[in-house]
């Protein structure tokens, strides 16, 4: 029987309320609203212009949210695992990420444009240890070394995007293709990033966890540490994430675990394991048992068939792309993509040889993938005529 049973028409980004468990019973929208009545003088936080308004329109929109009015097409409260994130935030950060959250979540539906992207991909490699069942790295046409995706990103280019980014974009996750501790200096990508970004994030399978590694990703400013797992017992587990050892696995964060709760402050960083809802028999609370104790989050987010995107039937979905709006995606050589559906960057005209990140999400030919998607032109553009993502 196929470990793969949902079949799902659209896929939206974030987590369903029911593939979602946070491990903190305080946390709640009052807390927010402490946080909000203390923003005091909005001034002082020197924004600009654009992102004083963006503060003011979610602090109406909380003051509609407790006085139980609906909310209007461009209000915006935090929700799920954003909650926790605010509540971590330093008061002296809090509008700046408020901003951020209200750029990634509404500027796709209002279909608004910032200089920069809310949020940057960076893939540190597109190599991979693992061949997961769901993932773009079981088809052979792309994870074998001779079709010339696999590589890894030089630290030089690195410093480049985040020279660049910082200042500009608040939000970086480290993840995409490939496994990013596969990269022999992503300690070095980490510290480069340090003090630069408000939301650093790292995707990870745990498997190349060790002491010095995970010492390094716990000192380093990543805000959330997300241990990419789908299941609660090995047989399960080793069925999906082909060539993955649960037993390592459990072994690696436990040393993880034990690590962060002698020498860090546990309240500093989020850890979120987090799989890919493929089937009904993956359950959030059988998982919770199972990770509760490691983890702050617990959480499953939706599936689409990135395994086969390029033979996924053409489809009828006919919105725009949230993606088009929320992330721009920079491959290990520096090519940007919109998307990692596109896995063999089909869509990419662009790469940062040449242009800055800025100019290459501005550009004629990023405008011209927007407006064919709000024209209604989604189905003549390959892949996205595959794609479910809403
Ligand atoms: S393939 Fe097109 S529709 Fe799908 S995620 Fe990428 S840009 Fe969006």
């Amino acid at each position: 029987m196929s470990i793969i049973t949902v079949n799902p028409k659209t896929r939206s980004k974030g987590f369903k309320k029911e593939n979602l468990h946070i491990n903190n019973n305080l946390i709640n929208q009052k807390k927010i609203r402490n946080k909000i009545d203390n923003i005091g003088n909005i001034k002082v936080y020197n924004l600009s212009l654009e992102d004083e308004l963006i503060v003011k329109k979610i602090i109406t929109s909380y003051k509609n949210f407790f006085n139980k009015q609906n909310l209007k097409d461009d209000e915006m409260i935090l929700d799920g695992h954003e909650i926790l994130e605010a509540i971590k935030i330093d008061k002296l950060k809090f509008p700046r990420y408020l901003v951020y959250r209200y750029k990634y979540n509404m500027y796709p539906k209002l279909h608004l444009l910032g200089d920069y992207p809310p949020c940057v991909q960076v893939e540190p490699t597109s190599f991979c240890n693992f061949r997961c069942i769901m993932c773009y790295q079981a088809d052979k046409s792309f994870s074998n070394k001779s079709h010339g995706y696999m590589g890894f990103m030089e630290l030089d280019l690195y410093k480049k995007i985040a020279d660049e980014l910082e200042g500009n974009v608040e939000a970086i996750t480290f993840a995409s293709r490939g496994e990013p501790t596969l990269n022999k200096s992503f300690t070095k990508i980490l510290e480069y990033s340090s003090n630069k970004f408000l939301a650093l994030k790292m995707n990870t399978n745990a498997s190349m966890l060790n002491e010095k590694l995970i010492h390094s990703i716990l000192s380093s400013d990543l805000q959330t540490i997300v241990f990419s797992i789908d299941e609660k017992d090995k047989e399960a587990y080793e069925k999906i994430r082909i060539n993955g050892n649960f037993d390592r696995i459990i072994k690696n964060l436990e040393l993880f675990n034990e690590i962060r709760t002698k020498h860090y402050n546990r309240d500093d960083k989020i850890v979120r394991i987090s799989g890919v809802k493929i089937n009904d028999r993956q359950n959030v609370e059988h998982m919770k048992k199972k990770w509760g104790s490691i983890a702050d989050i617990v959480a499953f987010t939706n599936y689409t068939p990135w395994e086969s995107s390029y033979d996924n039937p053409v489809n009828e979905v006919s919105n725009p792309c949230s993606e088009l709006w929320s992330r721009l995606f920079i491959w290990h050589d520096g090519k940007v993509n919109p998307c990692d559906y596109d896995y063999k960057s089909t869509l990419s005209k662009w790469t940062l040889s040449n242009r800055s990140i800025s100019n290459i999400w501005n550009s004629e030919e990023y405008n011209y993938l927007r407006e064919s998607h709000l024209n209604n032109q989604r189905s003549k553009i390959s892949p996205c005529n595959r794609c479910i993502n809403a």
